[in-house]
């Protein structure tokens, strides 16, 4: 059967709307049925908070054997779903019943809008369930159904299996079949909230913000720690990092997100006082491990992240990472160890926190970074230079924390 080009022109103004999106997800389905079960729903729950967070209109959101659907006429709602953890890839799709007839004219339609004259097409087709039909068989009908119509609409068909400009998926399932052109790709990973809370060392800079999203590609919700150097410091870090831990939690919006904002100044003051410049380096970001451990606890949450990749700056060689750490027990995450800043920087402008990061005012970021750094500390270093000074650290520790502002956030 086919249509002509007034009837495929009527149907894709009425009838042959795209009306649902077809959600996938990969790691998640290995997990046990339980665990699956449980990782759906959470799964479902957040698709369903991010197209409230983008104002898509949609009418339901369902699971169904191996996939999510949203139901939804919404041009905006792929790309919504495209930022959700746990999702591999979405597809708009046409949708129609699982009997072969329904299948072929409606692949005739649009698959045929969708073909320019001389562009070959191939179309490829999956099927699940019970059905008198294999997928080879719909998919060669399905071919047969769109190359009638493209001569009956004056195009000039051709078939290229391996290397189409166009491909016309087919899916079908017991009931429903589903037919897309595309797919957007998802972040992939796991859910937001499967994993515990976790708090993020999170700079003005392009590193930490990355290994925060990492993390919360693996489902971890991000409690983002910033350490406000004052006097040391420069306000456009400050700024940069508040808007940039936004950026991190507008992809996991529908909760209340807090950021901690620490004044970090006295400490800074107090150690200088006393360390030798060299370790000043080593101090600070213990100090800061030390901070973190604090509101970790403080939060309920069970991990600290850091931005840290291996030698890319003088703090960040593997002498000066076990200095600052020894006789310390955190669960510290390096999400970036391995990876080259070119690498970081490619993830940074995909999530949309590089443009941010890079800002400057023309200012040191730290005035109390040394000329000459220390490259290669001696295991106790820090913790030698710790014990120099005279005040109570841990209680000083705890005052940072009480003291610290709490940015509360909504999205
Ligand atoms: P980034 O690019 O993330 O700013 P960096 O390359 O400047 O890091 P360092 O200053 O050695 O490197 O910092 C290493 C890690 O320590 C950062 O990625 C971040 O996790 C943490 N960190 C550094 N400064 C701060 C700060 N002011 N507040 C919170 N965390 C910080
Ligand atoms: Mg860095």
């Amino acid at each position: 059967m086919s249509v002509s080009s007034a009837d495929t022109e009527a149907f894709l103004s009425h009838d042959y709307k795209k009306t649902i999106l077809i959600v996938r997800y990969g790691e998640l389905s290995l997990k046990s049925k339980g665990v699956r079960d449980r990782y759906e729903q959470i799964l479902k729950n957040n698709i369903q908070q991010m197209l409230d967070y983008c104002g898509v209109q949609y009418s339901q959101v369902q699971r169904d054997f191996g996939r999510i659907f949203v139901h939804t006429e919404d041009i905006g709602a792929a790309a919504a779903v495209s930022r959700v953890f746990g999702v591999v890839s979405v597809s708009s799709a046409y949708t129609c019943s699982s009997v072969p007839e329904d299948i072929t004219s409606l692949c005739a339609a649009v698959g045929a809008a969708d073909i320019g004259s001389g562009e070959t097409f191939a179309v490829r087709a999956r099927r699940s369930g019970n059905h008198s039909f294999t997928s080879n068989d719909i998919a060669k009908e399905c071919g047969d159904a769109i190359w009638n119509q493209l001569t009956e609409n004056g195009k000039t068909p051709a078939v290229d299996l391996k290397n189409p400009d166009k491909e016309i998926f087919v899916e079908v399932r017991q009931k429903q079949s589903y037919i897309y052109f595309d797919a957007l790709k998802g972040p992939g990973g796991f859910p937001t909230g499967t994993q515990s809370k976790m708090v993020v060392l999170l700079s003005g800079g392009i590193d930490s913000p990355v290994a925060a999203w990492l993390m919360m590609k693996r489902g971890v919700e991000i409690i983002p720690v910033f350490f406000d150097n004052e006097e040391y410091g420069n306000p456009i870090s400050t700024e940069k990092a508040i808007e940039n831990a936004k950026v991190l939690l507008r992809w996991m919006p529908g909760r209340k997100h807090k950021i901690y904002r620490i004044n970090h100044g006295k400490y800074m003051e107090k150690m200088m006082a006393t360390a030798h410049p060299k370790n000043i380096c080593l101090l600070c970001k213990r100090s800061m491990f030390k901070t973190a451990g604090a509101v970790m606890k403080k939060e309920g949450a069970s991990g600290i992240i850091t931005g840290s990749s291996l030698g890319q700056v003088a703090s960040q060689t593997a002498e000066n990472m076990l200095s600052e750490t020894y006789g310390l027990s955190l669960p510290l995450y390096h999400p970036l160890i391995a990876l080259d800043k070119q690498e970081i920087i490619d993830i940074a402008q995909k999530i949309g926190t590089f443009d941010i990061s890079i800002r400057s005012n023309g200012e040191k970021e730290c005035l109390a970074v040394p000329d000459k750094p220390e490259v290669k500390a001696l295991l106790t270093a820090a913790a030698d230079e710790e014990n120099k000074m005279d005040f109570d650290l841990d209680a000083f520790i705890q005052k940072m924390v009480e003291d610290a502002e709490i940015i509360e956030v909504k999205f």
